[in-house]
């Protein structure tokens, strides 16, 4: 992705971090075996699997991870210091604990923004990049049994997290990937996977031109939220959702410009807001 980024690797270079960590939190991660049966039973009932079956969150484990993100984040914006300071103390004194950092409720970790005063995307980034290697161990053994089911919402049939990232597949289908777990789904072309709204009267899209033809920031009047979306058909050496997503920070620029917000920030969002 680097290679293909090569003005922007300077502004990359933090997300190297973040990979680095996960890939140091591999080799202890719970993984679950899931049979089709519970699964479907799950999502006939518009259940995420981790409803009933969250992973186990060893709370050292997390606190390392979520520090680890936390001091990353205070060293690129110092500003936030003292707010994270404050979520740390509600941590020490058990107000936040790694369960409320799970994609569950509309607003992710809702406690951590609650005690700490940041804002709703910083606690979810942090959230997110602490538990995707967890969520991601744990639910692999659930993805093949996706493929026959019905899902229809806009949030992830495995963790229940708002999408990160469009993909348009072959026959012009659209793909939703999901950032805290690395799970896919597909959903319905002329509906926001944020509010429900359908048809193409809400659809705001703004297509990329030139050496980002392809790339397009699909957003929805309604509910002024928007995903970038990345048509496979015309990209087929584009790299896995969430690093698309990561890198293309400047089309994230021209969203927000446009008065749109993402539901599930990437750490340059933040730096930028
Ligand atoms: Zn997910
Ligand atoms: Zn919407």
């Amino acid at each position: 992705m680097l290679e293909r980024r090569r003005p922007l690797a300077a502004s990359l270079a933090p997300y190297g971090d973040v990979l680095a960590r996960w890939a140091e939190a591999a080799d202890s991660l719970a993984e679950r075996r899931w049979s089709a049966a519970e699964c479907a039973a799950s999502w006939r009932r518009g259940a995420p699997l981790t409803d009933a079956f969250p992973p186990p969150l060893d709370a050292a484990d997390v606190e390392d991870a979520l520090g680890a993100a936390m001091e990353q984040l205070a060293r690129l914006d110092a500003a936030r210091a003292p707010a994270l300071q404050r979520l740390a103390d509600a941590w020490d004194a058990g107000a936040v604990d790694a369960a409320a950092l799970l994609p569950r409720a509309a607003v992710i970790g809702a406690p951590a923004t609650d005690a700490s005063g940041l804002a709703p995307e910083v606690v979810s980034w942090l959230a997110c990049t602490t538990l995707r290697p967890y969520l991601d161990a744990w639910l692999t053994g659930a993805r093949a049994h996706l493929e026959a089911q019905e899902w229809t919402r806009g949030v992830c049939p495995f963790c229940g997290a708002p999408p990160g990232f469009i993909d348009v597949i072959e026959g012009g289908h659209r793909r939703l990937a999901c950032h805290f777990c690395g799970g896919a789904w597909t959903f319905a072309r002329l509906r926001c996977p944020l509010c429900d709204a359908e048809g193409t009267g809400p659809l705001y899209r703004l297509k990329a031109e030139g050496a980002d033809e392809g790339y397009v920031v699909s957003g929805c009047r309604s509910c002024r939220g928007y995903l970038k979306e990345l048509d496979r058909r015309e990209r087929w050496n584009g790299g896995p959702p969430l690093l698309e997503d990561w890198a293309t920070p400047h089309l994230d620029v021209v969203a927000r410009r446009e008065g749109y917000r993402k539901p599930v920030s990437a750490l340059l969002d933040l730096l930028a807001f």
